[in-house]
């Protein structure tokens, strides 16, 4: 699609600070961070809203949500567990989907945010 902003990113069309790119998925930061550390993952293909996806789907989505583990640990933001197996650390992931799960931006994304709590939107 050629007038979608992420579309645009993934082309490198317009600037964004990336921090991982394969040949089905682009991380970037959040141009207005809501957290410490907001990662925003997403397909390079476009795929308007997780509302419009099916099992056919699945495999990308799996992908996509495999991914934050990864950004997690690269950002510090892993989970971690003690000697006793408490767990310490963690993120949250968000995918809004049309209006009225505020969404904004029409190509598919996760949103992964770190280092602070309470988090956006509690
Ligand atoms: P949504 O509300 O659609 O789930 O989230 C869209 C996100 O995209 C928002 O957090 C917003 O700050 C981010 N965003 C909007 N425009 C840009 C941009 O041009 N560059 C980057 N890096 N993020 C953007």
């Amino acid at each position: 699609m050629t007038d979608c902003l992420f579309c645009k990113i993934a082309a490198k069309q317009i600037p964004s600070s990336i921090v991982y790119e394969d040949e089905e998925l682009l991380a970037f930061k959040d141009i207005h961070p809501a957290a410490p550390v907001h990662l925003l993952v997403i397909p390079k293909v476009h795929v308007a809203t997780l509302s419009e996806c099916n099992e056919t789907h699945g495999a990308l989505l799996g992908k996509l949500l495999a991914l934050a583990p990864k950004l997690a640990k690269e950002h510090g933001c892993e989970v971690t567990y003690d000697a006793d197996g408490k767990p310490a650390g963690g993120y949250k992931t968000l995918i809004n989907s049309g209006p009225d799960g505020g969404q904004e931006v029409y190509h598919l994304h996760l949103h992964m945010y770190g280092g602070a709590r309470p988090w956006p939107g509690q």
